[in-house]
């Protein structure tokens, strides 16, 4: 038997339990323990390797996995030109940026960071001559030791920053979760990947979308299909009642929203709206 896809993925931290959940909804069963280090898929030639975040792009750089799943982040620090995102997840978003007690001018300032290359890369861009101070963790407490002028950390909400005093100047860069890989594999884990990253595309496309179906008069059917553009024409079948039809369709999800009102207004009745595992197109 063929050797099983090898994923590389957060041991345990912010996104691991969502990238888990993300690829159970791929249709990827497997159990995970505690301490344990691998899992293997029963449902699909896959093995997990559970790992810290920041090793996970050189790992897979280094073919000791053929993809990995970790934050645009960590990938920009460490993470070599030849690793290539194959699809953004749509969970981990945050944004890697400078932040100080107050207004600061950054030439010269002292900035204390985990991110020394992603940081550095963008103050070069910027024209910008700063000193880098290194630190692996808890760097929003550097300026109130006097030990640094700004930070350069990861926001989501802004919170932690306002909790330390600190207010947000300049955004370095955006991250979301993401799968990625090396771009170098054999024709049969080639085979494999093309397979996964299928399901991940479908999982990802669904939770875009959603199946709606409504009762509509029969007059009313060539407005709801102009208000909803599905995936191709809708499906519309005969109800009891002759002067009346039933529509089903997919929508994106914000079409939706967006027409919810306009549907009601057109005649529609008694909409439902149905979540949709997977879409393959
Ligand atoms: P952890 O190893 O648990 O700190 O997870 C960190 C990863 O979660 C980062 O590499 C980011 O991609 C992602 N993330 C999302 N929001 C945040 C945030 N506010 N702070 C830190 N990491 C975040």
């Amino acid at each position: 038997m063929s050797l099983p896809l090898q994923l590389a993925v957060q041991k345990s931290g912010r996104i691991g339990d969502e990238s888990l959940d993300f690829l159970r909804a791929c249709g990827l069963a497997f159990k995970t323990s505690p301490r344990g280090l691998r899992a293997v898929c029963n449902t699909f030639p896959l093995e997990l390797l559970f790992l810290r975040s920041k090793d996970i792009p050189e790992i897979v750089a280094d073919g000791g996995a053929d993809l990995g799943i970790c934050g645009e982040d960590v990938l920009a620090e460490r993470g070599g030109n030849h690793l290539r995102v194959i699809e953004s997840l749509g969970f981990g978003q945050c944004r890697l940026s400078i932040a100080a007690p107050g207004p600061l001018e950054l030439n010269g300032a002292r900035i204390a960071t985990s991110f020394p290359n992603a940081l550095r890369q963008y103050l070069d861009g910027q024209g910008v001559s700063a000193d880098i101070i290194m630190l692996s963790g808890s760097v929003e407490i550097a300026p109130g030791l006097g030990i640094a002028d700004a930070i350069c950390d990861l926001v989501s909400t802004g919170s932690t920053l306002t909790e330390n005093g600190l207010v947000e100047l300049h955004e370095v860069l955006r991250s979301e979760t993401v799968l990625f890989g090396s771009g170098s594999l054999s024709p049969e884990k080639q085979d494999l990947a093309d397979r996964l990253v299928l399901r991940v595309r479908s999982r990802l496309a669904a939770q875009r979308t959603r199946y709606i179906v409504m009762n509509a008069p029969r007059a009313s059917v060539a407005r709801i299909r102009e208000l909803l553009p599905g995936l191709k024409t809708p499906t519309v079948s005969e109800l009891a009642d002759p002067g009346w039809v039933s529509i089903a369709t997919v929508v994106g999800v914000d079409v939706f929203w967006e027409t919810m009102h306009a549907l009601r207004e057109a005649g529609a009745t008694g909409i439902l709206v149905m979540p949709i595992e997977q879409l393959i197109q």
